[in-house]
């Protein structure tokens, strides 16, 4: 048996996947990673992007939070892929239970999927840091320098876990309720060394633990397919 009817065969088997991925899931609609070889940490900017993206450079260095941000995370022109569809095909058909994402981008709902845990929040929601008003993010993306709500004048921020900040209470328990509740847990797209995000795959105690990646990642037992995760879904029917 092949690596992708081995896949194909869990999937036959399985009616609660969980679907764990990360910036690798994007980088096949045009999205950069971070850890990568042509990953966003391999530029040369003023401060790492660790730093650009910390809590630190918000409140410090607004300004260049921003153009940082609207460059190299507020990429126009997106659109979900392979993976991004297959994973809301499956939903549809009752046998995924959930997508838990590490990412920011949106694309899992834009690809239909309505059962998505942002463990690290969306750039499509922003608030204001004073009243709290909402914001899109052609807001975010059509204003210059620092943001400022239009009924008070605070500073508007993106509703993204930056460095330095905690996860939402409400999203990580509902991602650990449906990874234990999991038959089938496929990591993908991950390096799976962010934290806290990463050791929620530990509460899996199902049958069948697949990873999809380009390259090995620390997660053991599994069936480990090296190779596009988009590319890989979109053989599976
Ligand atoms: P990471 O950059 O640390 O690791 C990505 C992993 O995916 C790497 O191991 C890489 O080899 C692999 N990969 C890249 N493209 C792949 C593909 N097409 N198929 C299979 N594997 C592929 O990403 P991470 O583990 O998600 O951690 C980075 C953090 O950065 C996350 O917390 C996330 O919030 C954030 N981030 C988000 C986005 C986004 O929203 N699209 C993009 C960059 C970073």
């Amino acid at each position: 048996m092949t690596d992708i009817e081995r896949l194909r065969d869990i999937v036959d088997r399985s009616h609660r996947i969980v679907f764990f991925g990360g910036a690798g899931v994007s980088t096949e609609s045009g999205l950069k990673d971070f850890r990568s070889e042509d990953g966003l940490y391999r530029e040369k900017y003023v401060y790492p992007p660790e730093y650009m993206l910390s809590r630190d450079c918000f409140y410090r260095h607004t300004e260049e939070f921003f153009r940082f941000y609207r460059d190299k995370i507020l990429v126009g022109g997106v659109k979900p892929n392979a993976a991004h569809y297959k994973l809301a095909e499956w939903e549809q058909l009752g046998k995924l239970i959930a997508v838990v994402t590490q990412n920011i981008d949106g694309l899992h709902q834009a690809a239909g999927s309505r059962a998505v845990y942002e463990l690290h929040g969306s750039v499509l929601k922003n608030r204001c840091t004073e009243c709290g008003h909402r914001y899109d993010v052609e807001f975010i993306k059509n204003s210059e320098g620092i943001p400022r709500c239009i009924k008070c004048g605070g500073v508007v921020k993106p509703e993204v876990v930056l460095y330095g900040e905690n996860l939402d209470e409400d999203t990580v328990a509902g991602a650990v309720r449906a990874i234990s509740a999991a038959d089938t847990l496929i990591v993908a797209g991950t390096s799976l060394t962010v934290y806290p995000a990463a050791g929620l795959i530990n509460y899996f105690t199902g049958e069948n633990l697949v990873v999809i990646n380009r390259e090995p990642v620390p997660a053991s037992g599994a069936l480990f397919i090296c190779g596009k995760v988009g590319e890989t879904l979109g053989k599976i029917k």
